[in-house]
């Protein structure tokens, strides 16, 4: 600490670069400090500090993460709680561009692995952006001090040091995380592909904020998908388990339908107590299908569904830097399917009209022949029957659908019941199965190249995240905007580098892209998010496997 205190003293006013002088560790009362990179000026990108406790220092007990989610569970509430810190205990605003901000990366609403903190039985590493103040180019030394020798101390006793309240809340946070784990791990055994808790509050406070509406009505299941069990921590659960096979999710415009799918869609994570959606989860490997135009397709079999295109384009390999609407949504259902998802989720909102259903007047009009494309709802069956693959479908439109449905939820004025029987009375005939059809399931090993230059003048494929979807991927770009299972900035960039390692260590694939980039996924699973960077940072979160394999698919082969 006092050397610290006498380098800021002693390059106090000085130009900014002599901030460098202050990389190194320090030994503080309560923590080890040390700071990992200084910034090159006050606008750049914060600095990256870490904080050290030893076991004796953060009193944490190890019960509290010595399983995996366990882990996560607590790594999380730590972070929460230091973020927390900051805004009571950081002045902020010390000087020019960033000078004074301290960050630390968290989840929203959600759960998720990260590296910002980490636990184990040695140490409690906690990662933190810390932007040296600076007045113009030259440093503020005794603000610097300010912030390291008032601000720091206060944030580490106030979040990371033990007293009997955090603990309570700390052993709640992590046994509700466990407890959601659980629920999603039971939905085979419960005979569903998603379950919603009775009381859960699904509606979100805007478009844009993630928190729970309030006063929004608590979601109570029809009695006839009701089902109960128990979960640890939490004892006994009711709720609505929605099964297998073909789901519709009718009612009114306006009436809740988007916001139940949207709520089993992040149902693949788990929240925080508080968030409304603790107790709705959806199988692990649920993906979102919609239609997304001008995404670029790589060597897809789109055939089941879209048949020879205008200019005898056949569809058994295909490649596009400009997908439709509808062979996009085609090309989004045969990509899952590769990946292995076992449920898929569809809203009529951004699905294409055309993908979904053609009804038999425009039939008469546009014969067969003429239109390459067989509907969804031609094939939603066999999707179920021969692949085991299950989807649930928001529509308030088109009654075709009730012919091929298992179950059929309303919602009215936010109130679910379960209107199977009265859909069966009025649904016509199923539709044809279209025999002649190309499987559903693509048998062949898509290789593709992940291979971007390096920007010129650099050594190293920059990997850079704009927004929280949008990935610099060395010299490509790749639009993750409607990847809307990616929840995280810091998710986004994980898959960039993800890639780069793919790259590096399979550039053949001998196994398939979609092998090869599990393989890479499964060495992060094990071995942690930092093997992706070679510096010390705490800004990653680790991604499923959809949204890494989505990431590669929409790379542009040609530069
Ligand atoms: P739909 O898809 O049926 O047209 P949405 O799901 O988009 O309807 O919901 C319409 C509006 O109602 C949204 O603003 C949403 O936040 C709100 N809403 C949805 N569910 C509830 C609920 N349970 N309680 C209160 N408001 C809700
Ligand atoms: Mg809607």
């Amino acid at each position: 600490m006092k050397r610290l205190r006498e380098l800021l003293q002693r390059i106090d006013g000085r130009g900014y670069k002599a901030y460098k002088q202050i990389k190194g560790s320090y030994r503080f009362t309560d923590f080890q400090l040390s700071i990992d990179h200084v910034q090159g000026d006050p606008f750049a990108l914060p600095s990256r500090i870490s904080l050290q406790l030893n076991p004796q220092q953060h009193g944490l007990p190890t019960s509290l993460w010595q399983t995996p989610i366990r882990k996560i569970a607590l790594e999380d509430f730590l972070a929460r709680a230091v973020a927390e810190a900051i805004t009571q205990h950081v002045k902020g605003r010390r000087g020019t561009g960033r000078s004074g901000d301290v960050e630390i990366a968290t989840s929203g609403q959600q759960v998720l692995q990260r590296n910002a903190v980490l636990i184990d039985k040695s140490q409690l590493d906690v990662r933190l952006l810390f932007a040296l103040p600076g007045s113009g180019r030259s440093i503020l030394g005794e603000q610097a001090a300010e912030m390291f020798f008032s601000e720091l101390p206060q944030i580490v006793a106030d979040a990371l040091s033990w007293n009997n309240r955090c603990l309570q809340e700390m052993q709640q946070h992590v046994e509700q995380v466990e407890a959601q784990e659980t629920l999603r791990s039971r939905l085979s055994e419960l005979n569903a592909v998603a379950f919603v808790g009775n009381g859960s509050l699904l509606p979100r406070a805007g478009g844009i904020d993630d928190q729970p509406l309030k006063n929004g009505v608590p979601f109570q299941s029809p009695p006839a998908l009701e089902k109960t069990l128990q979960l640890p921590n939490i004892g006994e659960v009711t709720g609505m388990a929605i099964p297998p096979g073909v789901t519709l999710i009718v009612g009114g415009g306006y009436h809740g339908k988007s916001t139940l799918l949207q709520a089993l869609e992040r149902g693949v994570y788990n929240h925080i107590p508080g968030d409304g959606r603790e107790l709705v989860a959806t199988l692990g490997d649920a993906v979102k299908i919609r239609a997304e135009d001008h995404r670029a397709v790589n060597q897809v079999d789109i055939s089941p569904f879209i048949g020879t295109l205008p200019g005898n384009r056949p569809t058994d390999c295909f490649s596009t830097d400009n997908a439709s609407g509808s062979t996009s949504q085609a090309a989004n259902i045969i990509e899952a399917l590769e990946a292995g998802a076992t449920c898929l989720l569809i809203d009529e909102d951004t699905s294409a009209t055309n993908f979904m259903i053609r009804d038999s007047r425009m039939q008469q009009l546009v014969p067969d022949h003429q239109e390459p494309i067989t509907p969804l709802l031609h094939r939603v069956r066999e999707l179920y029957e021969t692949e085991g693959v299950s989807t649930v479908i928001v529509t308030g439109g088109s009654g075709d659908y009730l012919a091929v449905a298992d179950t059929v939820i309303m919602l009215d004025n936010y109130q679910v019941f379960d209107a199977t029987d009265k859909a069966k009375h009025l649904a016509g005939e199923t539709p044809p199965r279209v025999n002649a059809a190309p499987r559903l399931r693509p048998s062949n090993l898509r290789n593709l190249s992940l291979q971007t230059g390096p920007l010129p003048g650099q050594r190293e494929a920059k990997i850079l995240v704009r927004e929280q979807r949008l990935l610099e991927y060395g010299r490509k770009r790749i639009d993750l905007s409607k990847v809307e299972q990616l929840i995280d900035a810091g998710q986004t960039e994980a898959i960039g580098r993800l890639l780069a390692l793919c790259q590096q260590q399979q550039p053949d694939q001998p196994e398939g892209l979609a092998g090869a980039l599990k393989a890479a996924l499964q060495q992060v699973e094990a071995d942690g998010l930092d093997i992706l960077l070679p510096w010390k940072a705490g800004h990653l979160a680790l991604p499923r496997f959809y949204e890494l394999l989505a990431a590669a698919n929409r790379l542009r082969q040609k530069s």
